[in-house]
């Protein structure tokens, strides 16, 4: 019998700098101490947390974004990295365990640990057993950004390692606006990052939680209007982001963001000031 309690875990991979034209870089951790004193950090740069969600109920286990990927590849300038692989490790998971993958969206800072290039300097899946979830419409659009460097909000799509999996049939392309991915996990479509963006919705009978990807990539975005060079549809964005954190708060969820430095989750509340806060949980 299948517990009906779901646990979930961030994967760090550490913390990085994001440079205006799309380049992310390792970073300094120590930089993170005296922000205001980098002559780069706000200015020519921004510091980005990445952290990859492992949702599990004991016997299923679902990987949420599985990050940048550095560190996969045979032969890699970055062996010391953490990575999705060496993450699942301290849980005592392993690639093979791993049945699910939500691609929240296909920008290659969340996707790019779908693959590696192992020894025979062959594309692979980096989840042997799993199926991959991406909204068809996100695969669409990826598809008119191939002759584009990077796309309209500097973010890169690198599709040819995502080909291989479609070509394995290991991509399920999802439709609709939701999906059940299993009994208490939903799959949502929001849009407005980029056209097939999904946010991900753990529920059991003790918590619920949202993934919110890059419609709330941190707590700083909670209360800040999306901009238009974060996201491709402003509108959409915000539409979304509005009506998912007004449930979110009446549901008294746990957030879990993708991006943060500092308050990687927290509880959803609101202040004095009817601001969204989040809550130690
Ligand atoms: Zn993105």
């Amino acid at each position: 019998m299948i517990k009906e309690t779901f646990t979930i875990e961030q994967l760090s991979e550490g913390f990085f700098e994001l440079f205006e034209d799309g380049t992310i870089l390792k970073m300094n951790p120590k930089r993170l101490e005296n922000p205001m004193e980098d002559p780069n950090l706000g200015k020519y740069s921004s510091a980005l947390g990445i952290d990859p969600l492992l949702i599990t109920n004991g016997e299923e286990n679902v990987i949420v974004d599985p990050g940048l990927g550095w560190g996969l590849d045979y032969k890699s300038d970055f062996e010391d990295t953490s990575n999705i692989v060496t993450n699942l490790d301290i849980f005592g998971l392993r690639p093979k365990d791993i049945q699910h993958v939500v691609l929240t969206h296909l920008h290659f800072d969340h996707a790019a640990g779908a693959t590696f290039v192992n020894e025979n300097f062959e594309t692979t899946a980096t989840f042997p057993n799993a199926i991959y979830y991406v909204h068809k419409d996100e695969w669409n659009y990826a598809l008119t950004q191939l002759e584009n460097d990077k796309d309209l909000i500097g973010a890169d799509y690198r599709l040819d390692e995502l080909y291989k999996l479609v070509a394995e049939k290991r991509i399920h392309f999802i439709e609709g606006d939701e999906l059940a991915l299993l009994n208490g996990i939903e799959l949502i479509k929001t849009g407005g990052h980029t056209p097939g963006h999904l946010i991900v919705k753990i529920s059991d009978q003790e918590k619920i939680a949202y993934f919110l990807g890059d419609l709330v990539p941190t707590e700083f975005h909670l209360n800040q209007p999306s901009h238009p060079h974060t996201v491709l549809d402003s509108v959409q964005a915000q539409k979304a982001k509005a009506l998912i954190l007004k449930k979110a708060y009446k549901e008294k969820a746990t957030m879990y963001f993708y991006h943060s430095l500092y308050k990687k989750t927290g509880q959803l509340s609101v202040d004095k000031n009817q601001k969204y806060v989040l809550k130690k949980t």
